[in-house]
């Protein structure tokens, strides 16, 4: 179960879980008290959780360090601070037109009546989170589920004991416990958490648990956000390959070495260009990226386990006699969980690397003949949760927006659209289900209730009995 041992600086789990049920007691009650906080209490919790990160800054980054051996400060400041700050004042400033009741068109052969969308809170949210973005998963999400005025408990993950502590720590001294708070624990919580009567569950991390996840919230018929993982392919296609697309691929892929949901998995690269896109990536790193995995900027693998399971995808590649290329001359540091990226070129298709996620610095680069080709090699896989695509050919780029599913889509660069406040962030089928950020996690986090009013001048004699020449017209 990893490095690190699994519950380590946790409660006991049976004291955890009865804390856990507590939590979820008081904040119903809460609920019940106030089921509707108006836009001025839900700013205030906005601004309360946008202070909070800021404040935390430092411990932030001390934390990640801590949990991941290896963790840049800008990653930490952009991702898991501003870009959770950023949401959070996308929240504010969008309350007013979220919280509005929608007006829709009601039904004129029933008179005048005026119809409308109102969203309200739906309750008592878990927010389950995964190790590899504990503050960006953890308090992201927040600022959609508090805009739609709900209480939440978060549960983060047993692989990250610093994160969890600071999230603990931080959210204990900013909402109160029957508001917004954290349960930490081990396996044994988080197997026991989706079972629990809430009343909506994000879950955050691998489809296997994402399925399990599914099945026990079914006992209360819980509603779910499912984000999930899988393979996102990237397509390089002969009209995309420029300095500045290496440059956004690799990029993309460093981060966080590898280890976030949208990290470019594999490249499906034209045939044509495989050679001149392999040696541009290869000359790329070697002006710009020297010895990256020596430096601040490169993250650590998680857990001993990761690091082991990422080294059987490199020993199996290597076994089968496959192309490849290893990036830097430094090889992989055991001890602070370093591994520099390698490059897998046109890998068999039975290799584990081709059929798992790879979550980690190896990039497979496989051959395609035209675009319909590439089309085909993602159609047949799970539906992804992000596709990129690179390339000035429009009719390219159309057949790819028309011809594939996924969560989103980035066109000339990488799992950009995950980074846009104004669109929504999801996956679907093995990849998940729902959506948050922006309007989309507002209301994914509302109970979309359908209001009509009928105005008490409307006859509606034409559809109750008698039944006569009234009812024929309509
Ligand atoms: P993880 O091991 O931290 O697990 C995620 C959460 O699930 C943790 O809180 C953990 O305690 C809990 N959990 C684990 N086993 C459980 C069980 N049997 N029952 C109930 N809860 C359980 O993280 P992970 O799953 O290794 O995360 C990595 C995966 O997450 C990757 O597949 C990645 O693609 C995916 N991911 C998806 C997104 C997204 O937005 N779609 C974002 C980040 C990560």
């Amino acid at each position: 179960t990893g490095s690190k041992p699994v519950g380590a600086g946790i409660l006991n789990d049976s004291i955890a879980i009865d804390r856990l049920k507590e939590s979820l007691k008081l904040q119903k009650a809460a609920f019940r008290r106030n089921s509707n906080p108006s836009q001025m209490e839900r700013t205030a919790h906005l601004r309360a959780l946008v202070a909070m990160m800021a404040a935390n800054r430092n411990k932030i980054r001390d934390a990640l360090v801590q949990d991941f051996s290896a963790h840049p400060t800008e990653f930490s400041d952009l991702i898991e601070v501003a870009g959770v700050m950023g949401r959070a004042e996308t929240a504010i400033n969008r309350l007013p037109v979220w919280m509005a009741p929608d007006r829709r068109e009601a039904e004129p052969m029933f008179g005048t009546p005026t119809a409308f969308m109102q969203y309200q809170p739906k309750g008592v949210i878990a927010n389950v989170v995964p190790w590899n973005l504990p503050f960006e998963l953890g308090c992201g999400p927040l600022a959609e589920m508090l805009a739609a005025g709900n209480r939440v408990i978060l549960k983060p993950s047993e692989y990250t004991p610093a994160c969890a502590d600071v999230l603990e720590e931080m959210i204990a001294a900013t909402f109160d416990r029957d508001h917004v708070t954290v349960s930490k624990g081990g396996l044994d919580l988080a197997k026991a958490l989706p079972s629990l009567p809430w009343d909506h569950i994000l879950y955050t991390g691998s489809t296997v648990v994402g399925r399990q996840i599914m099945a026990a919230a079914a006992e209360n018929l819980v509603p779910l956000t499912l984000e999930l993982g899988g393979k996102c392919p990237t397509i390089m296609t002969s009209t995309g390959l420029s300095s500045r697309n290496i440059q956004s691929v690799l990029g993309m892929k460093l981060a966080k070495n590898g280890q976030i949901c949208v990290s470019v998995d594999h490249v499906l690269v034209h045939r044509e260009q495989m050679e001149a896109f392999v040696s541009a990536l290869q000359e790329y790193y070697r002006t710009n990226l020297n010895n990256h995995s020596q430096s601040p900027d490169c993250t650590g693998i998680i857990t001993q386990r990761q690091l082991d399971r990422l080294v059987g995808l490199l020993d199996e590649a290597n076994i089968s006699g496959e192309r490849v290329i290893h990036l830097e001359d430094s090889g992989i540091d055991r001890d602070r969980r370093i591994m520099p990226l390698t490059l897998i070129v046109d890998p068999k298709p039975g290799l584990s690397l081709m059929n798992e996620e790879i979550f980690g610095p190896i990039l497979p680069i496989i051959p395609y003949d035209s675009i319909e080709d590439a089309i085909e090699l993602i159609n047949q896989r799970d539906r992804p949760l992000c596709i990129n695509i690179y390339s000035q050919n429009p009719e390219e780029i159309d057949a790819v927006l028309e011809r594939t599913i996924s969560g989103g889509v980035t066109v000339n660069g990488a799992a950009l659209n995950g980074v846009c406040p104004s669109l929504g962030f999801g996956g679907i089928g093995a990849s998940g289900m729902g959506r948050h950020h922006g309007i989309e996690g507002f209301r994914e986090f509302s109970n979309n209730r359908a209001v009509y009013f009928r105005s008490e001048q409307d006859n509606l004699a034409s559809i109750f009995p008698p039944f006569g020449e009234a009812t024929r017209d309509l």
